[in-house]
Formats: structure tokens, C-alpha cells, sequence
């Protein structure tokens, strides 16, 4: 997962850790591409048994998945995605306007990620509901 400096600052503060421990403990990449340390393997060090054990203040990346730019401009993303997200086609349907407002500012927030690589980049999915309509 990517995160902004937003995310840094509410994940850090809810840690109760500075900014700069909470990069020393959990982010790796340079500036404008930080993300979490995940050693191969591994899941994101704030998945526990019960679920995400940072939900309420989970990095933008995650609370807006599924409505990520590659996912609302392909059905074949969307359907891959739906293979390992329990979520995904369930649940209200969300408008197509709201769903690409949310993707907007993903791609705001990481204008680098969105180029032609970007599916590969970000395709770890995370959690979700609602059916992009
Ligand atoms: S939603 Fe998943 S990937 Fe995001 S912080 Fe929580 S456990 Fe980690």
C-alpha cells in the first residue's frame, strides 16, 4: 500500500508514535512513493486475524478500494479483483459518479502511480463492498 503524508499523520498520531517512527517502523520508497514494508510473503503489518487493526484511519490506498482508476476503467480488473476480495458484488450498489469521484482522488494523491503501469503497481487489493454501477 501507498501512502500520502495525510496518511502518515493520522495513522502516526492513532500509533501514538512520531511521524518519523512510524516511517522507521512501516513505510520503505522514496518520497512521493512510500508504502509499506511488506517483506515477501507477508501480509501488511496492520492485518491481524480480526481485520485491519488501523480501519478507522486506514491509508486513502485501502479505503478506496474497489474504486481504484484500473479497476473502475476495466471490467477484466474489476473481475480479477473480484476473485480475492470477498466484497467486492456485494452489497448496495454505489453510483458510478461516486465511485469516480473517490478514484479521482487516488489519482490526485498518486499521479505517478497512474501511468500505463499503474495496474501492476497497485494491484494488491485490500477490502471493499458495493458493485460499481
Ligand atoms: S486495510 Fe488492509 S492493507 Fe490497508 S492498512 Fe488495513 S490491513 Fe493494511
Amino acid at each position: 500500500m501507498y501512502v500520502t503524508v495525510e496518511d502518515i499523520a493520522r495513522l502516526s498520531a492513532h500509533l501514538k508514535i512520531t511521524r518519523a517512527e512510524f516511517r522507521r517502523r512501516y513505510l520503505c520508497g522514496a518520497a512521493g512513493r512510500l508504502r509499506f514494508s511488506k517483506p515477501r510473503g507477508k501480509q501488511c503489518p496492520f492485518l491481524l486475524a480480526d481485520g485491519c487493526s488501523v480501519h478507522t484511519v486506514k491509508p486513502l490506498q485501502c479505503s478506496s478500494f474497489p474504486y481504484w482508476p484500473e479497476l473502475l476503467a476495466k471490467a477484466s480488473e474489476r473481475r480479477e479483483a473480484a476473485q480475492f476480495c470477498p466484497g467486492m458484488n456485494r452489497g448496495p450498489l454505489v453510483n458510478i459518479k461516486a465511485a469516480q469521484k473517490i478514484a479521482a482522488q487516488l489519482q490526485k494523491a498518486f499521479p505517478d502511480l497512474y501511468d500505463e503501469d499503474a495496474t501492476d503497481r497497485v494491484r494488491t487489493a485490500v477490502t471493499g463492498r458495493g458493485k460499481v454501477t
